[in-house]
């Protein structure tokens, strides 16, 4: 819709009397569907304001809608969860899954409606079922939609120039994950179909993998590290200090680490190409390529770019380490140059 993609996310301010509530303020399209939010938390707050941003009618259902009103942009109303579940066409779940019981006495207003689960778990869940399919067992004549869990509340407030822009949704039914595809792009964001709400447990699951596929070669390089520094500390300094008394402590900051990072940084390099040699041979040994490669080879190959950046960060501080070298050297013998000059001047004074 080409219309609808030149129209500005965030409209004037108005000259009138705009406050702090007036911060993305729009006036809603006729023909858009009514948006429901329930809950009145971070979530909640910066969803209604990106919404009303985005042209939508929100309606926002509160325990207490006398107390929270005054968080909301002024084009957002602000009412019981039963006149909010009546009167959107949509409705956004944003309560914590432990909650989701105390909204079954909606479900006769939910009833035929999309509801967009946005909850994340606490910890990683390896069997279901999830937050959203136990959602949907609590509501079986609604259609439960996941998705934007994996959108901060910081993101939908800023929009989705300062953060990731993808959304990834799934659900049961098809109509309901278009309706919320489509108001996702006008929101500004990406949706990725990730299809059914089998699975949403992935997409929970999605926000608490901390730099999932960087954990391994990370590990490496430490362990490596710490094996080669290990090595050449017992070569370089311990073994002189024991056999002949000669300290050379001073080498381990900088020396020691310095002669560690490129043995680490190839050994780490090795580690990008092993994997493919290892590949092609079994292709060679099963006399075909159509067979699925065990899974810890699946990994490295598939790991190979993070063991590569990680080797090329150990070979840039070794760089960074050398140039340092000199100017510690340099220092050092401007500073013995000057002790030796004064000694010097003063012997010739004696005389
Ligand atoms: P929050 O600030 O604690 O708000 C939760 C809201 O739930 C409350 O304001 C409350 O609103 C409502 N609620 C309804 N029934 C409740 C009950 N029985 N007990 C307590 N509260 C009840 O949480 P939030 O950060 O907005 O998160 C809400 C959901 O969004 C969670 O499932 C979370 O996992 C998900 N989420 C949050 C973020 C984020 O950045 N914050 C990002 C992604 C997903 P009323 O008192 O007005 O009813």
């Amino acid at each position: 819709m080409p219309d609808e993609m030149a129209r500005p996310l965030i409209r004037g301010r108005g000259g009138g009397g705009g406050g702090s509530r007036h911060l993305e303020a729009s006036v809603s399209e006729p023909g858009a569907p009514v948006i429901g939010i329930l809950g009145t938390g971070d979530f909640s707050r910066s969803l209604a304001r990106r919404l009303v941003a985005s042209g939508y009618q929100v309606v926002v259902g509160s325990r207490a809608p006398k107390r929270s009103g005054a968080l909301f942009p002024e084009e957002a109303e602000v009412t019981s969860q039963m006149e909010a579940a009546n009167q959107a066409d949509l409705v956004f779940v944003a309560v914590f899954p432990e909650h989701h019981s105390t909204l079954v006495e909606l479900k006769p207003a939910l009833a035929g409606k999309t509801l967009v689960d946005v909850s994340n778990g606490l910890q990683i869940k390896l069997d279901g079922p999830s937050h959203a399919e136990q959602l949907a067992d609590l509501f079986p004549e609604s259609f439960v939609v996941k998705g934007f869990n994996t959108i901060s509340a910081w993101t939908l407030q800023m929009g989705p120039r300062d953060g990731s822009r993808q959304v990834f949704l799934c659900s049961d039914s098809h109509k309901a994950k278009s309706s919320v595809m489509q108001l996702c792009r006008r929101m500004g964001f990406v949706p990725v179909d990730m299809g059914l709400l089998s699975s949403s447990l992935e997409i929970e699951n999605l926000p608490l993998y901390l730099f999932p596929s960087w954990r391994i070669p990370i590990l490496c390089t430490l362990l490596l590290f710490i094996f080669f520094y290990l090595y050449n500390f017992t070569r370089d300094i311990l073994q002189p200090y024991i056999k002949s008394g000669k300290s050379v402590f001073y080498k381990m900051p900088i020396e020691t680490v310095n002669v560690t990072l490129p043995s680490v940084a190839l050994v780490m390099l090795a580690l990008v190409y092993l994997p493919g040699l290892f590949a092609a041979f079994l292709q060679l040994w099963w006399g075909t390529k159509y067979n699925r490669f065990p899974n810890w080879l699946d990994r490295w190959l598939t790991g190979r770019k993070q063991f590569g950046l990680c080797s090329f960060l150990c070979a840039v501080l070794h760089a960074i380490y050398s140039l340092c070298l000199p100017l510690r050297k340099s220092a050092h013998f401007k500073l013995l140059n000057a002790a030796f000059k004064q000694v010097r001047g003063r012997s010739r004074r004696v005389r």
